[in-house]
């Protein structure tokens, strides 16, 4: 069942907090460090939805000074946090996030080269505070459009028919982690994932989000564009939603579908491009989390989840931050 499943995967989301001495240890290091040449440095951590790089971002929050930027396009939006998968507040254990809800979704759609105006002002400010500032999330044309040193608004580089060179002329010193779970092993805990954000109340929001004049029109755009928005559109069109309804469980069941699918789509094309960002010769440390996940899947697994965990994921990730620290 998933509860059982959801219990087993918790350990992605419980922060190892540093004793005192190492906090102390860290501070002086990434003080020293947060700025090199004149370019200020970033932590970047990059993956499909669903791989875990919330629970990481916060562990490294937690263990370095650091504050955390969001990168993915639908988590900028105010509203449908369950839907668009939020970090809740209480697992965000103090660390402080930004860009996360607080764009109006109201105010038309929250361009990329918005997100690099914001986001690079948010950068010198927790750079002032000589903090590291860590950018998580999964909208690889954020990512690229706030990195990049020259950007063009009009050259779509991942969509492009015709491949498109990639740049790897950054504006930061970044360090890149890649969290990689194989497609299979992931596509199987997503579909797992959307059977526990409607338990957390999907529909119910979505229900409340739905709006029969905006739903008239084809076009999807900002928000709107968030997995679970069109397709249950379609749904509330034939049964829209009203006190104790009742649910329809042929079209609900349809809805759901799809939305799995589009899910484990999502997922392949976030892949892709982080492949391609790769092959353009950016700089990504990639950590094999297939072996952690493949343990939460398998109950029967004899080594200690969080043991994987640690030694796959945590231990590498510290090595690598603190070289990038210490350079
Ligand atoms: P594109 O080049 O297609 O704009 P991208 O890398 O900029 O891709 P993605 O984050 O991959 O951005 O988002 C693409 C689409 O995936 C979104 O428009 C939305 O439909 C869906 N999506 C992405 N993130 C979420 C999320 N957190 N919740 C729901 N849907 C999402």
């Amino acid at each position: 069942s998933y509860c059982s499943f959801s219990s087993r995967i918790s350990f992605l989301k419980a922060p190892l907090i540093p004793r005192r001495r190492e906090r102390r240890f860290v501070n002086a290091i990434a003080a020293a460090a947060t700025t090199i040449g004149g370019k200020e440095k970033i932590l970047v951590i990059l993956g499909a939805t669903g791989c875990g790089k919330s629970g990481l971002s916060v562990r490294l929050g937690t263990h370095f000074p650091a504050e955390i930027i969001n990168s993915d396009k639908m988590q900028v939006y105010n509203g449908l946090d369950i839907t668009t998968n939020k970090i809740p507040l209480h697992e965000r254990h103090d660390v402080p996030h930004h860009i996360l809800g607080d764009v109006d979704s109201d105010k038309g759609e929250f361009t990329p080269l918005d997100f690099r105006i914001r986001a690079d002002n948010v950068v010198s400010d927790i750079a002032s505070r000589s903090k590291l500032p860590i950018l998580v999330g999964g909208s690889n044309s954020f990512i690229h459009a706030m990195l990049v040193t020259h950007f063009n608004p009009n050259d779509d580089v991942f969509n492009a028919t015709i491949p498109r060179l990639i740049s790897s002329d950054l504006r930061y010193r970044c360090c890149f982690l890649w969290l990689d779970v194989a497609f299979p092993i992931l596509a199987e805990y997503l579909s797992i994932r959307v059977d526990e954000m409607l338990q957390l109340g999907m529909f119910e929001e979505l229900a409340e989000f739905y709006n029969p004049t905006t739903a008239e029109t084809a076009s999807y755009s900002g928000i709107r564009k968030a997995i679970g928005v069109p397709e249950f559109d379609k749904y509330f069109k034939k049964y829209p939603p009203a006190r104790n309804n009742k649910i329809h469980k042929s079209a609900f069941n349809d809805a759901v579908n799809e939305i799995k699918l589009n899910t484990h789509v999502l997922a392949e094309r976030q892949i892709g491009k982080i492949l391609k960002l790769k092959q353009a010769g950016w700089d990504i440390n990639v950590l094999n989390a297939t072996a952690a996940f493949r343990a939460a899947v398998e109950p029967g697994s004899r080594m200690n989840r969080e043991e994987i965990w640690k030694n796959q994921i945590w231990e590498p990730s510290l090595r690598i931050v603190n070289r990038f620290l210490e350079e």
